[in-house]
């Protein structure tokens, strides 16, 4: 699992009963602090990115309400990940590069998960 979980030892037990899960990557380190490579947030910053994420929806829902739907999937650079690959929408959308004003949105992930993180939750 790549998502973010709550820095609550109680949490992360509850949903890891198992602690070699490779479900949930190990979170703690023996001394009981987060290690480095742990997706774990406290409960304001885990707020803060649903907030974004709450305003970014309504955003897009607004967009697609007045209209504005352009065609631009996004496309990883460095990667061969593109958003239409595994889209349930392919088939109605009738996503070709060909088609008038089809223009990729290239995402450039070299900024690191937890810097993302933050952003988000200011
Ligand atoms: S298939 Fe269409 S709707 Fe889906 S990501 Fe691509 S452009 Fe967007």
């Amino acid at each position: 699992m790549h998502g973010l979980i709550l820095d609550e030892p109680e949490v992360v037990e509850a949903m890891n009963a198992n602690p070699d899960s490779p479900v949930i990557p190990k979170v703690y380190k023996k001394d009981g602090t987060v290690l480095s490579t742990a997706q774990a947030y406290p409960l304001d910053t885990l707020q803060g990115v649903m907030n974004y994420s709450r305003q970014k929806a309504a955003r897009l829902a607004d967009d697609l309400f007045d209209g504005r739907i352009a065609i631009s999937p996004a496309v990883m650079e460095k990667s061969n990940w593109n958003a239409c690959q595994w889209c349930h929408y392919r088939d109605i959308c009738g996503a070709d590069p060909l088609l008038e004003g089809w223009k990729e949105r290239k995402i450039d992930l070299g900024q690191e998960k937890k810097d993302l993180v933050q952003q988000m939750a200011k």
